[in-house]
């Protein structure tokens, strides 16, 4: 006879935690910072996300280049999600608004912006090659946005989702490497050592900013379907949780 209570039990319960869930979901302090504008005017703007006693900052950046926007979606879904304690997402869903807007690679003045910055930047090339870096370090406004938001904000993980090798890039050193191998084993992405590259953000942020574990994150061609984005959603608080331990 008591056994009958039980279904009714474990739907209440169920019920009371998904409105739980449902009301801190609800009550995160949200504000959107315009951190910059495009070449074209185009603002770039950061969703943040997180109490107002959070310490640590986790940097989430979607389209750096125009043709790859299958983080997006990740970034939507994380502007509903709840961040870990401590932790404040910033949510910058397009650092490359006018390649976005035009379909290209490149930002509106054919620069490359994950070869433009600083540090390890090195010309070549010309303006709307795959990989032209600008006419110097920096150049671009896109790419300086973004430099001011990490001084600010120094994250404690930044995610830059690219497409389409369907790898987490194996960090050179060894505490990027956990916490990327924390985002990897949770995507179900791969983590795999790729080439150094030069005048990358990432190459940038790891030196500027040694603590930093700035992960660069290839998401394979075409878009997430909703168990996906779900994946890298619980990934990047994963990464977050392993980042600020
Ligand atoms: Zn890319």
């Amino acid at each position: 006879m008591r056994r009958a209570w039980l279904p009714a039990l474990t739907l209440l319960v169920a019920a009371l935690a998904a409105c739980q869930s449902a009301n801190a979901a609800a009550v995160v302090p949200t504000r959107v910072e315009r951190l910059g504008s495009s070449a074209q005017g185009r603002p770039i703007t950061a969703v943040v996300r997180g109490y107002p006693g959070a310490t640590r900052n986790v940097l989430v950046v979607g389209v750096v280049h125009g043709t790859e926007p299958a983080g997006l979606a990740v970034i939507r879904a994380l502007r509903y999600a709840v961040p870990p304690p401590g932790v404040r997402y910033w949510l910058v869903a397009a650092a490359n608004p006018d390649g976005r807007a035009h379909g290209t690679r490149q930002n509106a003045r054919g620069v490359d912006l994950n070869r433009n910055f600083p540090l390890t930047w090195r010309p070549g090339g010309a303006r709307w090659s795959t990989y032209f870096p600008g006419p110097f370090a920096a150049s671009e406004p896109e790419t300086r946005a973004i430099m001011a938001l990490v001084r600010r904000t120094r994250p404690a993980v930044t995610v830059w989702y690219h497409q389409h090798l369907g790898i987490v890039v194996r960090p050179t050193t060894y505490r990027a490497r956990q916490v990327a191998g924390a985002y990897a084993r949770v995507s179900g992405i791969p983590m795999r050592p790729y080439a150094a590259l030069d005048g990358t953000a990432s190459a940038w942020q790891a030196r500027v900013d040694p603590q930093g574990a700035p992960l660069v994150v290839e998401l394979r061609a075409g878009a997430l379907d909703p168990a996906g984005v779900r994946r890298h959603v619980r990934a990047v608080a994963a990464a977050a949780r392993r980042a600020t331990a």
